[in-house]
């Protein structure tokens, strides 16, 4: 069984590779052998290197024509290798269609709407949440209670902007990089206001005092590292090192949670071994933990699918799983901070007041980070994308692609006459 977790093949269909004219069809490229016949006349790229602001406002050189509003799915081999998951096989979108098909798509079945409709869900259970608890909490006025607050925020936040990534992924290669960039860093932001909700609101006093110095820089730096790994995987790793990737995925957030569990597996050990009383939060806490083991475990493996190949890709693959048990793990997280705000508020409230400074300047600090590692990474794909897509660069090279095309053409039709 752990032979077929480790199986990781590369998402490049190498077969495809020399296939010039699924090549350049596979890019969106206009070209008609036929419109030239034999004679070598240059394929005029029609994309070319489009700025960032272009790509962002949606300024299209060549786009397909409006389509009807749900296009049925494709196989894994009709989109480009950048869309394609391993072991999952049926149910993808179309590429470069209308914005109102993606939008659309949220009702439609294909292999991304349970990762939609789940954290859609989650965001939505995230903000009912924060709702509930400003009832018993002034959000307000109680500055003990901001970090509370920024926790709950950067949670519904995080699940919101996977919600729009899964969603809206598939409307081109630009949107893909720029809506998965813009997930890790919400997930980058939500690790760091974890760390800050446990120490400062679940941590034992000895714990407290050993990191009160140390626990806020460090998270910081792994939560802005927790973004910067995941984007330089997703845009120098994701098609020919999905391994590297995915460790470039989960080293940061497994030293993070590190950081912000330990004040919790503290409390657990001093609860379970030592008979020290047992809170109530302590049972959510576990709970916590559990599901993000749980999580962790359908994140780096390939399981269900790998086992059965084309089964799973609408429903239960791995991606699917991790969604709902990180969705459950985080719920009951907010819960057990909730527990822990009114249990243990004389150990809080004796601390210096904490201002709005205090509270968001390390929050501005990994955002800015973020931002200028996006902006860069960003600039990097589209520069990738632009090079992929003129190329050939070449007038000769145009000249052969042509040549081969008509060749190919010629061959074929040689071979069905033979056939027939
Ligand atoms: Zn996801």
């Amino acid at each position: 069984m752990l032979g077929l977790l480790n199986q990781d093949p590369p998402l490049v269909d190498h077969d495809h590779e020399h296939d010039h004219s699924a090549w350049l069809s596979g890019r969106g490229l206009d070209v008609t052998g036929e419109a030239c016949g034999t004679q070598s006349c240059p394929v005029i790229p029609q994309y070319g290197s489009r700025s960032l602001v272009d790509e962002l406002l949606d300024r299209p050189k060549t786009r397909s024509p409006p389509t009807q509003l749900l296009v049925p799915t494709r196989q894994s081999h009709e989109v480009p290798v950048l869309f394609r998951e391993a072991y999952i096989e049926n149910g993808f979108r179309a590429i470069n269609q209308p914005w109102q098909y993606y939008v659309c798509s949220f009702f439609q079945l294909h292999n991304e709407s349970m990762n939609v409709w789940t954290h859609f869900l989650a965001a939505y259970l995230m903000a009912k949440k924060l709702v509930v608890f400003s009832q018993y909490i002034d959000f307000w006025n109680d500055t003990y209670s901001w970090t509370f607050l920024t926790g709950l925020g950067s949670a519904t936040l995080m699940y919101a902007t996977s919600t729009g990534a899964h969603w809206f992924q598939s409307h081109s290669e630009f949107i893909y990089y720029l809506s998965f960039m813009l997930d890790y860093a919400s997930i980058g932001l939500y690790s760091f206001s974890s760390v800050m909700l446990h120490y400062t609101y679940s941590a034992d006093k000895q714990v407290y005092e050993y990191m009160r110095d140390i626990y806020q820089p460090i998270g910081a730096i792994l939560g802005f590292l927790t973004c910067f790994c995941s984007v330089v995987g997703l845009v120098l790793l994701r098609l020919e090192y999905p391994r590297a990737r995915k460790a470039c995925q989960t080293i940061p957030v497994a030293f993070i949670y590190i950081l912000l569990v330990s004040p919790i597996l503290h409390r657990i050990y001093m609860c379970q071994i030592h008979d020290m009383e047992c809170e109530l939060s302590i049972d959510l806490h576990t709970q916590q933990i559990i599901w993000f083991l749980l999580s962790a475990l359908f994140f780096v493996s390939h399981f269900p699918q790998c086992v059965l190949p084309g089964c799973f890709d609408h429903f239960f693959h791995s991606h699917q799983m991790f969604h709902v048990c990180i969705t459950v793990s985080t719920l009951h997280q907010m819960d057990a901070v909730f527990e822990d705000f009114f249990a243990r508020e004389e150990i809080f409230r004796t601390r210096s007041t904490p201002t709005a400074t205090d509270v968001m300047l390390p929050f501005g600090f990994i955002l800015l980070g973020e931002i200028c590692t996006i902006w860069c990474f960003l600039n990097i794909a589209n520069a990738n994308l632009a090079l992929e897509k003129v190329k050939p660069t070449s007038i000769t090279d145009n000249i052969d692609v042509n040549n081969n095309i008509a060749n190919d053409a010629v061959n074929s039709q040689h071979s069905e006459s033979r056939q027939n």
